[in-house]
């Protein structure tokens, strides 16, 4: 059976005060056992003694010689305590410096990785617009009439087109607001509108996976003060997920309703009846390239961006994302917006 380890009390830490009146030469090893006999029999008897009495009980050594060898045995051990601090004040300045260093190694890292995907990203985006541009002609007949094999040939190019698109414009825009540059074009904005035309978007996706998109936005809504382009992208990047992560035949809603706990705000919330997420990995899904099911098997695609943009854009609106979730129930994603009371919709 293991032993468990001592207990770290006073007596561990400070040598006994027996084996230094040893290595004083003031006792030698048969009068020191002469010592902790006497001293065990006192405590046998109920009257438990120090050491220290038990020497000057057994006239070993007088009071003062006694009090000289403890002293200097207090002096050797302030002085083994600062030589155990000076080293750890060391040890401590060492330690700082090699956090210091990776850290600076880390961001060096990470600029890289930022310029890596911005010239990337950047590179890719010219071929792929003569892609897009030629496809367009082909496909509305410009270059000539089509055969019904080729028009749905052109139609898939299209698609995988769109969606390489959109992976470059997410890496560009991770790439400008890793450096700190996503910059934002404020206007007066109607999100129910935005909700509606995000809905309409998504709508061809959903029925393919046989998933029912709900519209639960509320009548006469203030205008709310944002970037409308930026928050399109964020219904849209919701929206892609809800109906991503919901098994056939289950339902992600749209809801624009004024703030429950603060009727001024706006908040917009999509909501599914999907996987869920474990509660303990609800802070993952925010960091950039993250997925929960990081497999080369995962059912979807995706570059893990989505959510590390979706949260960037919510914050540079001042605002900031809330999950909600309950594993094989569904997820709600939802964030607030200040409603500008003096601007409202059409009722
Ligand atoms: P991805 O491109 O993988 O969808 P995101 O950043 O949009 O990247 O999401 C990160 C991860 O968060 C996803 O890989 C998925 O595991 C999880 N996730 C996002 N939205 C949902 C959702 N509505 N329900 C369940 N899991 C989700």
């Amino acid at each position: 059976m293991d032993t468990p380890p001592p207990a770290l009390a006073p007596e561990v830490l400070v040598p006994r005060l027996g084996e230094t009146l040893v290595k004083m030469g003031l006792l030698d090893e048969d009068q020191l056992r002469r010592v902790l006999k006497h001293q065990h029999a006192a405590t046998v008897e109920g009257k438990p003694m120090l050491l220290g009495e038990a020497v000057v009980e057994l006239g070993l050594l007088d009071r003062p010689t006694l009090d000289r060898a403890v002293t200097e045995q207090i002096i050797l051990l302030r002085q083994a305590l600062e030589d155990a601090n000076r080293n750890l004040e060391r040890r401590v300045e060492q330690r700082t410096a090699e956090l210091q260093d990776a850290l600076r190694r880390l961001s060096e890292l990470n600029q890289l990785k930022a310029n890596f995907i911005s010239n990337v990203s950047h590179e890719l985006r010219t071929p792929l617009t003569h892609v897009k541009g030629y496809v367009e002609l082909l496909a509305d007949g410009s270059l000539g009439a089509l055969t019904t094999d080729q028009a749905q040939a052109l139609a898939v190019a299209r698609r995988a087109s769109d969606r390489l698109q959109e992976v470059i414009d997410d890496l560009l825009m991770f790439s400008l607001a890793s450096r700190g540059a996503l910059t934002l074009q404020m206007e007066a904005l109607d999100l129910g509108q935005l909700a509606g035309a995000a809905l309409a978007a998504s709508q061809r996706k959903a029925e393919d996976r046989s998933i029912r998109l709900e519209n639960r936005v509320g009548p006469e809504l203030p205008l709310v003060h944002a970037d409308a382009q930026k928050i399109a992208w964020v219904l849209a990047q919701l929206l892609d997920n809800g109906i991503k992560y919901t098994r056939e035949g289950g339902t992600v809603s749209f809801s624009v309703q004024p703030d429950s706990a603060s009727p001024s705000m706006i908040r917009v919330a999509v909501s599914d009846t999907g996987i869920g997420i474990p509660p303990e990995r609800l802070d993952e899904i925010f960091e950039p390239f993250h997925q929960l099911d990081g497999s080369s098997t995962r059912e979807q695609g995706g570059t893990g961006l989505g959510l590390a943009l979706v949260r960037e854009i919510v914050q540079a609106h001042g605002s900031r994302m809330d999950v909600r979730s309950v594993v094989d129930s569904g997820t709600t994603f939802s964030f607030t917006l200040l409603g500008n009371d003096s601007q409202r919709t059409a009722p």
